[in-house]
């Protein structure tokens, strides 16, 4: 089997540094103990560098740090020049703690049925705030009086991967819906708040690439009945690889020349903003995992190894297909077809269940998942009272 399909050199797929640190993994999953996530420094930086530099259209990146909130890469992908999309207070306060110079102008705060209370926090930080219900122009006029913000539209294009991953369309609970916004924008002037940017994010795991530039124009023709708008946020959703063998390539160079023929066709006092939370990191990440015990029952054959849903939630939650390869047998014919399961009581508890393994795989072997950077940590928990997995940098 190829481990790799050949690379395009624009995909977050192309950049398997794992593949060449075999030896270096194996030592510190046998120093750390498994479960393990190991990040690579470098990938981070790659990542980000990659993205900023093919997206040329988007005048400001936010990372959306509900995809890793690891502080090391928090810093790191603020080192490029980028800036945060948060989702709740806690975030916010996360990064007034972890960061140092942090400024309130570097966070965006996207948040959705918040609370009075955590809203008007977040407006004495100073955040940009964006709204995604006119209930809170309605109702909360005191609090937003004399507030310039976002409105988040619902475009009414879902896109994504899976159906809980869709935040557009008549069946998602996000959003402003466009027969809706000229309403919206007399209860702003009503309430005393200014309007000054759009905000769409359509869904992730997005693999059309033509969906930010179709946000980008729906928004921009908004934009139009309201002069105060001054930025518009296209969100984030981009496609990454979680295997090899998946789909199509998801190529940002034809994002960006979608974006780039509807930018220029648009008033050019207008910034463009994007907020990708999985492309940032979700390839900078692995998780190794130690084999516990093998079963074959009846057409079945079981590899159970030490990470869980507990541990990586993404396969149970959005039947998400991440690779699985040996990494102990790593040059070894992975021919074998298996059904790699943690140890939580669940049945959903499969990490992966077409996973192509050595027929020799073995108790004590480590199994490596590919790009668990994004969506892992970040979504863990304790359930069944497991210890949660060690984060590493290399
Ligand atoms: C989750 C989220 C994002 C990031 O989505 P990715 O698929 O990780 O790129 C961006 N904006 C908002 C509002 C979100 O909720």
């Amino acid at each position: 089997m190829s481990l790799h399909s050949i690379p395009s050199v624009l995909t977050p797929t192309s950049f398997p540094w794992w593949y060449h640190k075999k030896d270096l993994l194996l030592k510190i999953a046998k120093r750390e103990g498994t479960p393990l996530h190991v990040y690579d420094r470098k990938t981070i930086q790659d990542l980000s560098t990659m993205v900023k530099s093919t997206l040329k259209s988007v005048d400001r990146f936010h990372y959306a740090m509900k995809a890793n909130n690891n502080p090391t890469i928090l810093k790191l992908i603020r080192s490029q020049g980028i800036g945060f999309d948060t989702v709740s207070i806690g975030e916010i306060y996360n990064l007034f703690q972890n960061i140092d110079d942090i400024k309130a102008n570097e966070i965006l705060f996207t948040p959705n049925f918040v609370s009075r209370n955590d809203l008007e926090k977040a407006f004495q930080l100073g955040v940009n705030v964006t709204l995604d219900n006119k209930y809170m122009l309605e109702h909360w006029g005191s609090s937003l009086k004399n507030q310039k913000v976002w409105l988040r539209i619902d475009t009414d294009n879902p896109q994504g991967h899976h159906e809980f991953v869709q935040t557009a369309g008549k069946d998602s609970k996000f959003g402003i819906p466009i027969p809706e916004f000229k309403e919206s924008l007399k209860l702003a002037r009503e309430a005393g708040l200014k309007i000054v940017g759009l905000h769409a994010h359509v869904g992730s795991g997005v693999d059309k690439e033509k969906t930010w530039a179709k946000t980008l124009q729906t928004l921009s023709d908004l934009a139009e009945l309201n002069p105060d708008i001054r930025t518009i946020d296209l969100g984030g959703g981009l496609k990454v690889k979680e295997d090899p063998i998946e789909g199509k390539e998801f190529d940002l160079r034809l994002v960006e020349k979608a974006l780039h023929d509807t930018k220029k066709k648009m008033n050019p006092n207008i910034k463009v903003v994007m907020e990708p939370g999985r492309i940032f990191v979700a390839s900078s990440g692995i998780m190794i995992g130690r084999v516990n015990q093998l079963k074959s029952k009846l057409d079945h054959h079981y590899v159970g190894i030490d990470v869980s849903m507990s541990h990586f939630l993404r396969p149970a939650l959005y039947k998400a297909t991440h690779q699985i390869v040996n990494l102990s047998k790593l040059e070894s014919n992975h021919n074998s077809k298996s059904i790699v399961v943690g140890n939580v009581c669940e049945t959903g508890d499969i990490l992966n269940k077409s996973a192509m393994l050595p027929e020799n795989t073995e108790e004590g072997d480590y199994l490596l998942m590919a790009a668990t950077g994004a969506y892992g940590k970040s979504m863990s928990s304790r359930y069944n009272l497991l210890q949660r997995a060690k984060e590493i940098f290399i």
